[in-house]
């Protein structure tokens, strides 16, 4: 931290910019805590590699993932929010005001930083998965099952994530081939029941993705049964990778408590850290809900959780300034 060069002190500090980030930068703004946001690598985040959003409330018509971000981005600009490419590549949460640096090159100093990195999807690092991605290669059936409803398709993975997406997809498409790398589910047991119990679920037990087939789009995938060697080709239209999520948590190691995955922890109900003035929003601390309309809702809550520590703090500065004025 010693080599950096420029230094800066801001009031609100945001770093990401999915919905929550740009939802808490829009919410700060108007509360004229002049936020500062830095868009991290992926401006936009998740939202820019799916293609039409469905489920997003005022888009009646839905919206492409990647304009939605952009919608999101001018309401917090014109909102006076300063938004900046650039990534937040460590901080130092023991100094008070905390210590943001982004890009080794520049020290951000902040009276209140909200953290809104999301997470990533984990996918199998198939070429022909990041071929096909958004080309009926989708990490998330809640925001493309839709789309392929009445067809069959394929699904990898065997947490609760994708037991509840098999369940979901399930509902609307023809049949869901499920692929289990070993002879038994991860996922809790109701969740396993249930897909047990669902006739239109097909698990194919101790199964490997060998590969995604199709030109431009999705038609089949290509199994291996790792017990067998035995090759399967099963014609599907899309194929979901449901195999875990990692939280964008790891500059904040060491400072904020985190679960066992890495998802950092906020009191219930609110989107406070264990450290005064530090905020989490949206997926790098929900590792349930996931949806941008939720994300959104935190960001919101965190930018309320600021302004509300930042009076509080004001408050108390001027108290402990007052009986010295009083005695001059
Ligand atoms: P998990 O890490 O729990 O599960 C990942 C699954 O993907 C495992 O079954 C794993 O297989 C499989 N997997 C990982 N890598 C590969 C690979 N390369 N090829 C094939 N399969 C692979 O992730 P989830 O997203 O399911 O859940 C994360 C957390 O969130 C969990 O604690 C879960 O309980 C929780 N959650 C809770 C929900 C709820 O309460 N409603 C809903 C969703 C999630 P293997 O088992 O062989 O390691």
């Amino acid at each position: 931290m010693e080599n950096t060069q420029q230094q800066e002190h801001v009031h609100v500090l945001i770093i990401g910019s999915g919905p929550a980030g740009y939802t808490a930068a829009i919410y700060a703004a108007r509360a004229n805590l002049k936020p500062v946001l830095y868009q991290g690598i992926q401006p936009g985040g998740q939202l820019t590699i799916t293609t039409e959003v469905e489920n997003y409330p005022g888009y009646p018509e839905g919206i492409q993932g990647p304009e939605m971000m952009v919608d999101f981005e001018k309401q917090a600009t014109r909102m006076g929010a300063d938004i900046r490419y650039g990534m937040a590549t460590a901080v130092d949460f023991s100094v008070r005001p905390y210590r943001v640096i982004i890009e080794e090159e520049k020290v951000i100093t902040a009276d209140a930083v909200i953290i809104a990195t999301g997470a990533s999807a984990k996918w199998l690092g198939l070429p022909s998965e990041q071929r096909l991605n958004g080309s009926g290669v989708s990490a998330c059936a809640v925001c493309d099952g839709f789309f392929f409803r009445g067809k069959e398709v394929a699904i990898v993975g065997a947490g609760d994530t994708a037991a509840e997406e098999a369940l979901y997809l399930s509902k609307m498409c023809s049949t869901v081939h499920m692929v289990v790398r070993r002879n038994e589910m991860r996922a809790s047991k109701i969740m396993q029941e249930r897909v047990m119990r669902t006739s239109n679920i097909i698990i194919y037990w101790n199964s490997e993705t060998a590969e995604v087939l199709g030109d431009n789009k999705v038609e089949a995938v290509k199994l291996l049964n790792n017990q067998t060697n035995a090759e399967t080709i099963v014609p599907v239209s899309a194929f979901f990778v449901a195999i875990g999520h990692q939280p964008n948590s790891g500059i904040f190691t060491g400072f904020l408590e985190m679960d066992d995955q890495g998802y950092i922890k906020t009191i219930p109900g609110t989107t406070c850290t264990n450290l005064e003035g530090v905020f989490a929003c949206g997926d790098v601390q929900d590792k349930i809900y996931r949806q941008a309309v939720t994300a959104a809702g935190s960001g919101c809550m965190a930018a309320l959780d600021a302004e509300r520590y930042l009076s509080a703090l004001e408050h108390a500065q001027q108290q402990q300034q007052q009986p010295v004025a009083q005695a001059q």
